[in-house]
């Protein structure tokens, strides 16, 4: 049987490692556990070994999960997976953080949503350097006008940058598009100091997220490493 509780302490270790040697603080990094795929129980397991940020890919998979553990204290939920805007709602009354914004409209429907419910929704905007597998994210071209209508929007605050790479067998192969988000968030932030709210960076995953940090990752997403491999069908 997997030993959540370890492989957390090991990922801590490997996080705090990294940031130490580069030069970082390793409270600057969050660890997120990517739960998809695995039931309460699991999830259960990963609490009592002290870990409150959890990432889910689908809404209506997260949803019940999220329900089942509420009353467990402090957890802070994060959507990591691509948002269709009629799921919009849902996300935003169960999540607290929104990795995958993507698009004006999508923005616009998570903002409503979160005025109606009197909160403050967090986001971070989904980039896509031009070589991502999927089709989703924003094309850096048109970040900054993107970024301009959704900063007008109310229930919804901007807190930084989101990317998934291809998935490279060396992960250093990554790096340079972890520098590039990285220098995409330091032009926006000079160029409209406090646009981005907290200037997050998520980036990194099992396989590659001591090269993340090393390249400014503030939110490593990370599932395999904690709860092993995912069954699929
Ligand atoms: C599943 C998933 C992860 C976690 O991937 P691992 O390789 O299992 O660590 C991270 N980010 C996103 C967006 C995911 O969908």
């Amino acid at each position: 049987m997997i030993d959540i509780a370890q492989n957390i302490r090991k990922i801590r270790a490997r996080i705090a490692n990294t940031a130490l040697a580069c030069g970082r603080s390793p409270e600057s990094i969050t660890l997120l556990a990517i739960t998809k795929t695995f039931p309460v129980e699991t999830i259960s397991r990963a609490i009592e070994a002290g870990q409150r940020h959890f990432g889910e890919n689908r809404v209506q998979e997260a949803e019940p999960k999220i329900l089942a553990l509420a009353s467990r204290a402090h957890l802070e939920w994060h959507m990591v997976g691509h948002l269709q805007s009629n799921k919009a709602r849902r996300a935003a009354e169960v999540f607290d953080v929104i990795h995958s914004v993507d698009s004006i409209k999508l923005a616009e429907k998570l903002g409503q949503t979160s005025v109606t419910l009197g909160k403050q929704l967090s986001v971070l905007l989904q980039v896509d350097l031009g070589h991502e597998p999927t089709k989703f994210g924003i094309d850096p071209k048109e970040i900054r006008e993107i970024l301009a209508a959704i900063l007008n929007l109310k229930g919804i605050r901007v807190n930084g940058l989101m990317i998934i790479p291809p998935f490279f067998e060396n992960p250093e192969q990554a790096r340079p598009c972890f520098a590039q988000l990285r220098d995409l968030r330091d032009a926006l932030e000079s160029e409209q100091p406090a646009c981005l709210g907290q200037q997050q960076l998520s980036m990194g995953m099992s396989h590659d997220f001591e090269v993340a940090i090393q390249e400014g990752s503030t939110l490593v997403r990370i599932g395999t490493a904690i709860f092993g491999e995912r069954s699929h069908g």
